[in-house]
Parts: C-alpha cells; structure tokens; sequence
C-alpha cells in the first residue's frame, strides 16, 4: 500500500509533508505551525503525530504550538536531547507504527548535514529532510564529506521506484550547478525543462524518485567519468575515490 502525502508549504521554500487519510494525519518536520493548523482545519483531519529529521528549527519550531492543539501526541525524532519536545527517540534500524494511519516507517541514521540528522522510509516513500535535495545534496553543516556520503549510498540503496520528500524546493537552483557540472547530461536539460514548467505552474518538483535523482543529481553520480572530468577541471585535487569526487563537489558547490 502507498502513503497518501500531500505537500504544506511553509517559509520560503520548506515543505511540510503531511501522510494522512481520510480521517487523520501525521507531518514531519513542522518548521511552522499555522500552516499544518490550516491544513488540518481546512482538510478536518486530525493531526496523531509528529516526525522530525534533525534540529534545525525550519524543522522543528511549530512542535510547540501544535502540542498545544493536540497536547497528547506522540513526537518522534532523533536522540539528540536539545530536541526538547520529543517524546519517542528513534536510532538506526528502529521501526514506527503510525497511529492511525496503518503504516510502517524504518528509520536510518544519516549524519552529514548535522549529526542529528536521521530519515523514514517504508511503504515505497522516503522522508529525508536536508540529507537529500532534488539535482542536489544538503550543506555539511556538522558532519564530515564522508559521512554524507556514506548516508547517500544509504539511500541509493533503496528500490529505484523510492518516491524521495525533501524538505526544500531548491530544485532549480540545484539544477544550475547540476549543470555546471554536467552540461551534456540530457537527462538533466530534459528535467530542467519540466522543473520550471512545474514551477511557473506553482507545483512543487517534489517528491522526486532515487531513479531520477540517480540520473540527474551529480551527487549521487560521482562515479560517472562526466562528474570526475568535471571536478578534476575545476579544482587540482586528487581524486582517489567516489569520497573524495563527492568532498570537492560539495566543496565547489558550497562556493558557486
Ligand atoms: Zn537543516
Ligand atoms: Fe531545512
């Protein structure tokens, strides 16, 4: 069976993913609360859960305001205990059942944009916060290159149908550096194309799928001749692995 998710649109670009019935909803990652308050107000679905990736408060700073509507639900999230507000701490190879909503969740730890950040996955469909973006990766603000890069290859790991919810459209920004990294990638111009058509039309890009991503994303390709080409052209480096192909990407991607 498949999730019915629906995107919330919050700040800037975050998206507030909702997997719901018809009855009833759990959201993961509420930066904001009024939107996800709307939402269940306009939809009359009743919020029974929350799901948080990682600490950065675009991601948690509505836990307050909806446990103030629904004072007894239940919060996951990771171990880290400045997340004050979560009442189930999850690690690595835990399951969730969702209440209400007869659906499984696993859980990965996937360290690299902070150490905190953790991801769920189950019933085709992966919540993956800043780990992933679509055409990019999120910023290394507290772990390693490598970290990062051993939680993508968590990821890719997945059946390639995998629907992919991030929590950012960045999609066309992270499509220009995608480019510049590989401008004959006709995958990538094609989806580009799509991408803008989507936004000129106010929908979102997202979910994306591992499929896509394993074509576009030059993140998840640094084991493509075009990418290391590309990153040995723009920077003397010495590129020994997939690792560090994927440190001197991120590294030029950090400064474009
Ligand atoms: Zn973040
Ligand atoms: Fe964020």
């Amino acid at each position: 069976m498949s999730l019915d998710v629906h995107p919330i649109s919050a700040f800037e670009d975050n998206y507030i993913w909702s997997i719901h019935n018809q009855q009833y909803c759990v959201v993961v990652d509420p930066g904001d609360a009024t939107p996800v308050i709307e939402y269940c107000k306009d939809e009359q679905l009743t919020l029974v859960a929350i799901l948080i990736t990682h600490h950065h408060s675009d991601h948690t700073g509505g836990i307050d305001t909806l446990l103030q509507s629904y004072p007894d639900i239940p919060v996951y999230g990771p171990q880290n205990p400045k997340i004050q507000q979560i009442t189930q701490r999850l690690k690595d190879g835990d399951h969730i059942e969702l209440p209400h909503l007869k659906h499984n969740l696993s859980v990965m730890e996937v360290p690299g944009h902070t150490l905190d950040h953790i991801t769920y996955y189950g019933e085709g469909s992966l919540f993956c916060g800043d780990t992933l973006f679509s055409a990019g990766c999120g910023r290394l603000f507290e772990g390693t290159p490598l970290q990062m890069f051993q939680s993508l290859a968590k990821f890719t790991a997945l059946p390639r149908e995998t629907k992919v919810f991030c929590t950012h459209e960045y999609t066309l920004a992270n499509i220009k550096f995608a480019k510049a990294v590989e401008p004959d990638n006709q995958a990538l111009v094609e989806y580009e194309n799509w991408a803008v058509q989507q936004r000129i039309n106010n929908l979102p890009t997202l979910p994306s799928t591992i499929e896509k991503e394993q074509n576009i994303n030059p993140f998840l390709r640094c084991d493509m001749n075009t990418v290391i080409t590309s990153v040995s052209k723009h920077k003397e480096a010495l590129l020994t692995s997939e690792e560090t192909v994927f440190a001197s990407l991120r590294h030029w991607k950090d400064n474009f």
